[in-house]
């Protein structure tokens, strides 16, 4: 019975000339999203709302969902339209509305009409009296309730009449494109898909990079962070994933450096390559799942010696998230079954039974001159073949 949805947004930030800014870039979102789904759409911007017509059979459920992935939107009405017409003849729609949108009858309400067609006959005062005398009589069971009503039914009357009760919740944050970009380290695990999840629920554009260290981690295992792109990309649009051949880095740290200080030296070049693919491809930042005390390359002390090697900042949405605040996204974001997926990455290969958990930058720093003689033609050449992914 719905044909349109009403697009609610946050009012945050979005004043001025910036409000053009926010609500074009929603509605590009927007499109993008329906393109999916079965049906055809027309988004329109009226009055400062935005509402999402359709024309002929669509998809209800599955517009909805997409919608639900568009950063920007706080609340998603579905939306009845009708002719406009007399008092009593829209009376006879909004009884039908009541008894299609609702299986009981029973319910408080209240009545909101808005007059924005000023031609249409009676003040919006009048009309909510007229409305609400019409339902009582249809509904006997139902009250009024003007100040916690279960039902808060809406009616606005335009060149045709809007007519909804529903609000079903979206994701919230800023429609992604409206604040810059940054690059998602991107590992099989739980943090960081929700790390760029986060980020790009402020606006923010994604691309990611994921180190891949073949023969010792698997096709499977990079698969896994393909799929896992895949996801976090209904909600912030396509990602460009860069798979890095991490293996003679790898390999080279594991030769030449002391074993305790395997991790960090490892992070520490994770950022370099990051940092520098982000500088390229115009990102701003630098994205990771770190959250402090995790794991040992996740100290204090282990996170300043890694973001030590950085220029740009590095933003760590989830760094003050206990592990299970982090698996409740991973869960709501419908990343979780794949995260737990049992492929194992570069990082479990190669980690020391007793890692540094206070590195000393100074020590570090001499243990990265043992590489001095390889790593510049390694990084260059990490750089030179990383394969680019478009995943949408
Ligand atoms: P996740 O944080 O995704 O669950 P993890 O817990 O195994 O993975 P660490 O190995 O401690 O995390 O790494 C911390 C952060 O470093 C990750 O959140 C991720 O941003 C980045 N990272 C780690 N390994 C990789 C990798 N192979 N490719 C890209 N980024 C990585
Ligand atoms: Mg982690």
């Amino acid at each position: 019975m719905f044909t349109a949805f009403l697009i609610k947004y946050a009012e945050i930030g979005i004043k001025g000339k910036n409000r053009y800014i926010f609500e074009d870039t929603l509605i590009a979102r927007m499109n993008q999203a329906l393109r999916k789904v079965e049906g055809s759409f027309s988004i329109s911007k009226e009055m400062g709302r935005i509402y999402v017509n359709t024309q002929g059979p669509f998809d209800y459920q599955e517009a909805v969902e997409a919608l639900q992935h568009v950063f920007g939107i706080a609340e998603i009405c579905p939306v009845v339209i009708v002719e406009s017409k007399p008092v009593e003849e829209l009376g006879k729609d909004l009884i039908s509305y009541v008894e299609h949108a609702y299986p009981v009858h029973n319910q408080t309400f209240k009545m909101h009409v808005r007059r924005a067609n000023k031609r249409y006959p009676g003040t919006s005062m009048e009309l909510n009296a007229e409305f609400g005398g019409i339902l009582l009589e249809a509904f006997p069971q139902m009250r009024v309730d003007v100040h916690n009503p279960e039902i808060f039914l809406q009616v606005e009357i335009r060149e045709k009449v809007y007519i909804y009760s529903q609000s079903i919740p979206g994701p919230g944050g800023m429609p992604v494109g409206t604040n810059g970009k940054a690059m998602l380290l991107l590992s099989g695990g739980i943090d960081s898909p929700v790390a760029g999840y986060m980020i790009s629920k402020r606006g923010v554009t994604i691309d990611a990079v994921y180190f891949h260290a073949p023969p010792y981690t698997s096709e499977r295992a990079k698969q896994k962070v393909v799929d896992l792109a895949r996801l976090v990309a209904k909600y912030s649009g396509p990602i460009h994933l860069h798979v890095v051949n991490f293996t003679e880095i790898q390999l080279a740290i594991y030769e030449k450096c002391p074993h305790d200080e395997l991790t960090i030296i490892m992070r520490r070049y994770m950022m370099k390559i990051a940092e520098e693919l982000a500088k390229k491809s115009g990102c701003l930042g630098l994205i990771t799942g770190e959250s402090i005390g995790q794991v040992a390359s996740q100290t204090m002390h282990s996170l300043a010696a890694t973001n030590e090697v950085c220029t740009m900042p590095v933003f760590r949405p989830v760094i003050g998230f206990d592990k299970q605040e982090i698996v409740d996204i991973a869960l709501k974001i419908d990343t979780y079954e794949t995260s737990i997926q049992p492929f194992e990455d570069c990082c479990t290969i190669f980690v020391a039974k007793h890692p540094v958990t206070k590195p000393n930058l100074e020590y570090i720093r001499k243990s990265e001159t043992k590489l001095q003689d390889v790593i510049d033609d390694m990084l260059k050449t990490a750089l030179e073949t990383a394969e680019t992914i478009l995943v949408e």
